[in-house]
């Protein structure tokens, strides 16, 4: 098992040592992990959840040690970047500068929608659902075109429990499909929407034949804000990609993508 988005307390809303997680990883036989805390983002966006701009150095040493200190797991150092428009450049720079291995694009804010533009909490009395989501998904799919992440993070985070975007915005999930095909990104498959009202991952597993037949490269990661939630339901997650016939799952080293057979 591979968890490829776990967070540190530096980004101000998760608890824990750097260690719990590593060793909770361990307990649980996962054999990878990839830390992948909130990116800084310019003129202090966000600073409530996220690390600053100077903490990057302390991020980076947190995960050196436990690599040193866990030699019997894999460690890799990653971020969760987000896509927000006119930050692109930013966040470019950003990741020249730094020496991640995996970086995970999220979207957790939209730059035209109203009040604090967050993705979780949007209120458009006057919208249907259906055209809520395909403004959504539409900015998702910008971000996969700037070529500038690796993995795509949570993608159907914005849904409300019972929704599935296959159904409700099938012309927009296929757009989406192909967009992530072009720029050989690959899809997380996020457990933590099994600790929220959803009750299920992000996406839904009943992306899984969609993305096994665009041949999509798939990963798992469990989000841990707490070192109690890494690995989250990762067996019977694994257990679908079995019966789905999604054998093989990535994970990257200095950004290169490889495979791994499960
Ligand atoms: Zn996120
Ligand atoms: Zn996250």
């Amino acid at each position: 098992m591979i968890d490829n988005h776990i967070h540190t307390k530096l980004c101000k809303h998760a608890e824990g040592e750097i260690f719990e997680y590593v060793e909770k990883a361990i307990d649980q036989g996962i054999k990878e992990v990839a830390f992948t805390d909130h990116i800084p983002l310019p003129d202090n966006f966000d600073l409530a959840h996220r690390m600053q701009l100077d903490e990057i150095d302390t991020y980076a040493r947190w995960v050196v040690r436990a690599k040193e200190k866990y030699p019997e797991i894999t460690i890799r150092y990653g971020i969760e970047a987000d896509f927000y428009e006119g930050f692109e450049d930013f966040i470019e720079k950003f990741l020249n500068l730094h020496d991640f291995d995996i970086v995970i694009m999220s979207i957790h804010f939209i730059r035209h929608w109203p009040k604090g533009n967050w993705v979780f909490d949007y209120h458009f009395p006057d919208k249907s659902k259906e055209e809520i989501y395909k403004d959504y998904l539409s900015t998702v799919i910008k971000g996969i075109e700037t070529g500038l992440f690796d993995v795509l993070g949570h993608l159907d985070m914005i849904k409300s429990p019972g929704d599935s975007l296959i159904q409700l915005v099938p012309n927009e999930v296929i757009q989406l499909l192909q967009a992530v095909k072009k720029s050989d990104m690959a899809i997380e498959i996020n457990t933590s929407g099994y600790r929220k009202k959803v009750g299920e991952p992000y996406p839904g597993l009943d992306w899984l034949p969609l993305i096994r037949d665009n041949s999509i490269p798939v990963t798992t990661g469990s989000d841990a804000h707490h070192p109690d939630q890494v690995g989250l339901q990762f067996k019977p997650v694994y257990h679908r990609f079995k019966e789905e016939g999604i054998k093989k799952l990535v994970f990257y080293e200095k950004r290169f993508k490889m495979e791994r057979t499960i």
